[in-house]
């Protein structure tokens, strides 16, 4: 039996971490499977390399509680330890990790979830054991243990154990949760879902008799093969969808999906989904999960991806991104930035490239994509950008233009006297219907802006475009528009107008008593080019005649 002291200076860190990680307690559960997923990883790679004798075995990860011993277990039959490898890994290497860790992040905020690694077992757990035997040829069984003080003990036995590693928390009071299988159900549920290696909690059970009872058949709780890790050449859109509703099992079907994969200068690899909102106002923000390594972190992303892009679903996947800092230093970071942009530039492309080849179906989904693109164009100026070429403005009539379209559309006919371009239109059709109707019988076509962000869009682009305006579709200016097209058509010359006017005057009744006059004047589009007006008092006289 070896008997010895962690190397750490702090007379006892373990009050503090725990006080301090209060309110991420569960992750613990999270780094001892994780860890346990690395051994069998490694251990798979040894064996494709040849360096490993014998078989691998079945390597499913287990997991038991024993809820009134208040125990927790977790198995593996990865690579193991040795003696010394403990004594390295355990003793020297994640104690000090540890404290570094606090040393280095005592005063930020970090950033929700993060990994502390091995040592993050002592925020539940009054003693840990180790029980582990390493893969190596002639190993024994080494037997570690510690309480949570700075104590902790070490042997090596010849006491018979599988490849691999166990690790045994006995919980404390606090956290006798962790021995109810619910709560560690929930937890594998929400941090190892997507964990590479299978995981076995309990077994299947089945129904019998009048109540459950268990099967032999291993309840595996995760998924380790998820759909993101995959080409997106072999996934069909009903796979993505299916997906989806895994990850949001009360969620309707998602717009779009597009798929994330990059190799340089980072890692990220993901599946972004345009949910469907049920109602304009029922935004739900954060219900993008981040990963790393298919290691749950969190669904906290601002600061990671852009602001407008909270609004998505999905996934995304990056080893890359730093996940034991504060959000501050996040938002700063260059490579957070850079796979920011990255993220936005593949949402860009994706739809230009949805609006380019089936713009039918686009324009379809448009209202309720709508929200996204807004919301990006307001918040993200590279975003706006590339979103110049696919936005859509509806009119009242359930036609969808780009803006260049809809420029071309109105030009002619309207335009007010500064000749700047006018976009009417309505926000609330049913309550200005009359407007509405008498605007589009003047030959005026009327956009449909009643989204929430409208307004906010208007402003924008009007800010961006000083050479047109939105108009309201009930303000007075609608009475002012003028053609623009015949504006600078209309104006006869002086010399013109003498030609013209004998032409009209020939086709005059030819009575003296009435005076006529022609005028050559700008006009509106759909009025005559001349007007002819009797004289009034000259034709009231007539009329006075004819009734003698
Ligand atoms: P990290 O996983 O970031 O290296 P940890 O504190 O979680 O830090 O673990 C420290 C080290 O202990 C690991 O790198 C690994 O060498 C060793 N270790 C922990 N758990 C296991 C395990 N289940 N099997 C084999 N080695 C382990
Ligand atoms: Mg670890």
């Amino acid at each position: 039996m070896t008997n010895g002291k962690i190397g750490v200076t702090t007379e006892n860190i373990f009050p503090v971490i725990k006080k301090f990680l209060y309110s991420d307690h569960e992750i613990f559960l999270r780094e001892l499977v994780s860890n346990a997923v690395d051994a069998t990883q490694k251990l798979k790679a040894l064996a494709s390399r040849g360096e490993m004798q014998g078989e691998l075995g079945d390597l499913t990860i287990r997991i038991a509680v024993d809820t009134d011993k208040r125990l927790l277990t977790i198995t593996d039959r990865g690579i193991g330890m040795t003696a010394d490898e403990v004594d390295r890994y355990i003793n020297q290497i994640a104690f000090s990790g540890a404290e570094e860790f606090m040393a280095k992040y005592k005063d930020q905020a970090i950033i929700g979830h993060f990994g502390l690694g091995f040592y993050s077992s002592f925020m539940v757990a009054d003693k840990v054991e180790i029980i582990t035997r390493s893969y190596k040829e002639g190993s024994k069984t080494v037997h570690w243990e510690c309480n949570g003080s700075p104590e902790f003990s070490m042997e090596e036995s010849d006491e018979a154990h599988d490849r691999g590693t166990t690790i045994v928390l006995h919980l404390s009071e606090e956290a006798k949760e962790y021995a109810e299988a619910a709560k560690i159900e929930e937890l594998l549920r929400k941090y190892c879902r997507f964990l590479p290696v299978p995981i076995a909690f309990g077994k299947v059970k089945e129904w019998k008799d009048g109540k459950y009872v268990d099967t032999d058949k291993d309840n595996i709780v995760n998924d380790t093969d998820p759909l993101w890790m995959r080409k997106p050449a072999d996934i069909t859109e009903e796979q993505y969808k299916e997906f989806y509703h895994e990850l949001y099992p009360t969620g309707e079907e998602p717009l779009f999906s597009i798929h994330l994969n990059i190799d340089y200068p980072f890692h990220l690899t993901g599946i972004l989904y345009f949910p469907k909102i049920r109602n304009n106002f029922e935004i739900q923000k954060n219900k993008i999960q981040l990963y790393s390594n298919q290691v749950y972190v969190t669904d906290q992303v601002e600061g990671i991806v852009p602001e407008y892009l909270t609004l998505l679903h999905g996934v995304i996947d990056s080893p890359d991104i730093p996940l034991n800092v504060s959000r501050s230093y996040l938002q700063s970071d260059s490579n957070v930035k850079k796979i920011s942009n990255y993220i936005t530039r593949k949402v860009a492309d994706r739809l230009q490239e949805l609006f380019n080849t089936m713009r039918p179906e686009f324009e379809k989904k448009w209202d309720d994509l709508k929200i996204f693109i807004q919301y990006g164009i307001l918040t993200d100026e590279k975003f706006a950008e590339k979103a110049q070429s696919f936005t859509l403005w509806k009119n009242t009539d359930g036609k969808y233009f780009t803006p260049a379209e809809y420029e071309e559309l109105v030009k002619a006919n309207q335009t007010d006297k500064h000749q700047t371009l006018v976009f009417l239109y309505v926000d609330d059709p049913v309550a200005k219907l009359a407007a509405l109707e008498a605007a589009k019988g003047k030959g005026y076509d009327v956009l449909e802006m009643n989204g929430p962000l409208d307004n906010h869009y208007v402003n924008w682009y009007e800010s961006k475009h000083k050479e047109q305006r939105f108009v309201r579709v009930d303000s007075d200016i609608v009475d002012k528009l003028i053609q623009k097209e015949d504006s600078l058509k209309m104006s006869l010359s002086e010399a013109q107008q003498e030609i013209l006017r004998p032409v009209f005057e020939a086709q005059m009744p030819h009575d003296e008593k009435i005076h006529y006059n022609i005028a050559f004047e700008p006009m509106a589009a759909g009025e005559a080019p001349v007007v002819i007006t009797q004289n009034e008092f000259m034709r009231r006289m007539k009329e006075m005649a004819a009734m003698s």
